[in-house]
């Protein structure tokens, strides 16, 4: 899990952060359950990439000393709700920048996974961090990810993995989420996944081989 640095109160900027020349962003989207997490796992595994799951990120400040949005990230975890932007967009330019520094080379390349969930952090995060390649859309029916959730529910330990909260995530995901997803769709952005094997090949006609 990336480290969460000290939080918020950065300048404002005009112009991204990282540009897409050194950065390579790919967001993955896809409802709760959809298999987000597997998918980065392997791409991390086969491509070097670093995954950054906002989820992932939210819990880590949620659960850090001394955080202002612990609480407040909580209840928005609980009743499946999307965080304030202002909070997840400087999250995830945090840890993309401790981990380009990390790098040496000033090169990145990035799976922003479970991001953006909304059209104002989608459009943030464009403007102010970095603009990304494309997305990767992960389509599964609500059947099959109530299922996985509930499953999953059993060990996670996460408060959101129960009937109600997935109930109100699904909820949040086609009201908030989809419009995101429809809007990259309308400029080309979109590639829709089913299984690995088409993401590999996907992805290497979309990035090149050697990328
Ligand atoms: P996930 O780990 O992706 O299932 O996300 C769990 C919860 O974290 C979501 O239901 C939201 O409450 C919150 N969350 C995750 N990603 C985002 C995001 N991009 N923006 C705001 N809230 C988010």
């Amino acid at each position: 899990m990336a480290p969460t640095t000290d939080l918020l109160k950065a300048p404002k900027k005009d112009t991204p952060v990282f540009s897409p020349e050194n950065v390579t962003v790919l967001f993955v989207l896809g409802g709760p359950g959809a298999g987000k997490g597997t998918q980065c796992a392997n791409l991390v595994r086969d491509y070097g990439f670093t995954h950054l799951s906002a989820g992932d990120l939210l819990r880590a400040e949620q659960e850090r000393e001394g955080s202002e949005f612990g609480e407040m990230i909580k209840e928005y975890i609980r009743d499946g709700k999307i965080v304030p932007m202002e909070v997840t967009v400087q999250l995830l330019e945090n840890a993309m920048t401790a981990q380009v520094e990390k790098d040496k080379s000033g090169k990145g390349k990035f799976l922003i996974d479970g991001f953006p969930r909304k059209m104002d952090q989608a459009i943030k995060f464009e403007e102010t961090v970095c603009p990304s390649k494309f997305v990767l859309f992960f389509d599964c029916t609500e059947e099959e990810m109530q299922k996985r959730l509930l499953e999953r529910g059993k060990t996670s330990g996460r408060a959101d993995d129960n009937a109600e909260s997935i109930m109100k995530r699904f909820k949040t995901f086609v009201e908030t989420s989809m419009p995101v997803v429809d809007y990259f769709e309308k400029q080309g952005r979109v590639t829709p996944e089913a299984v690995y094997k088409e993401t590999r090949g996907k992805l290497e006609q979309r990035l090149g081989k050697e990328f």
